[in-house]
């Protein structure tokens, strides 16, 4: 065998949700400094995307930019469509589109519970099943859903049950398909950041907060943004070849304490 290999994207397809920013910005330029074209997936329409491409072609793969919204079914449809007829056949997904918000559950309005949950839940439902219905043609291919520690433990002091309920759905959502899709060939898998410092941590309920955070957490500090990329790499990869239905925690050590 030969272990830098299975690393290797060389000739792979992408599609990356929420790469305007942070977290899907930063993994698919990665995905494509090993090798793998990029589609690039966001909802807004400011220069994040032109950055993400920008990055990508200065690795010499190819890559598109697609504004859409995860919770369009018929957009995420037409986004894979144009991936495959622009890059090709599409080998692996990564599903970061997410937001935050924070209320306490008492006062929170049924609007912001359900559009929380449209984006991050629903729309991570939508991106896979658009995704694996081009990837079961091809009788392969690797799903990695970005989740959360949220969906594990309770961020101690954020209000949050819309996000943390959304994150625990996308974890069991990504074991639920990766079990319907098993004998299709395809590999779906999870990774669950912990506090990574990302434009999501500069919303004002969370700066006052990010020295207890770092006090909370095994390592004492945030992860970098670029700390997601090699896990992610590593299930989209023939390197996780045996790893399906896994959810990753990337989180310091949060969670065992
Ligand atoms: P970010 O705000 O920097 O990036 C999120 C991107 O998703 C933005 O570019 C945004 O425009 C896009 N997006 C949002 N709603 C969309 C929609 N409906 N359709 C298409 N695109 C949409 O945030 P981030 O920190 O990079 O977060 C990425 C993912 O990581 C999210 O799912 C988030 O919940 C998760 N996460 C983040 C942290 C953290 O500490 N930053 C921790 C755990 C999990």
């Amino acid at each position: 065998f030969n272990a830098p290999a299975m690393f290797n994207l060389g000739g792979r397809v992408a599609l990356v949700t929420g790469a305007g920013s942070g977290i899907g910005q930063h993994i698919a330029i990665g995905l494509a400094q090993c090798g793998a074209d990029v589609a690039c997936l966001d909802r807004r329409e400011d220069d994040g995307l032109a950055k993400t491409l920008d990055a990508i072609t200065a690795v010499g793969k190819k890559a598109i930019a697609i504004t859409a919204d995860v919770t369009n079914k018929d957009s995420l449809v037409e986004a894979v469509a144009k991936t495959e007829a622009e890059l090709g056949d599409l080998a692996i997904a990564v599903n970061s589109a997410g937001i935050a918000n924070a209320n306490p559950a008492e006062e929170m309005s049924e609007e912001q519970f359900q559009t929380l949950m449209d984006i991050n839940l629903k729309g991570v439902f939508l991106s896979c099943q658009a995704e694996a219905n081009a990837m079961l043609k091809h009788g392969k291919g690797a799903i990695v859903n970005i989740a959360s520690m949220s969906g594990v433990i309770v961020n101690r002091g954020l209000m949050q049950v819309h996000y943390n309920s959304s994150k625990a759905g996308v974890i069991h959502l990504t074991k639920s398909m990766a079990m319907e899709w098993v004998d299709g060939g395809l590999r779906v898998n999870a990774i669950s950041p912990g506090y990574t410092a990302t434009p999501m941590n500069t919303r004002p309920e969370m700066v006052h907060q990010t020295k207890e955070f770092e006090d909370q957490t095994p390592m004492h500090r945030m992860a970098s943004v670029e700390e997601m990329v090699g896990p992610t790499i590593f299930l989209a990869s023939d390197a996780a070849s045996y790893c399906t239905g896994v959810n990753l925690l990337v989180d310091g050590g949060f969670c065992c304490w």
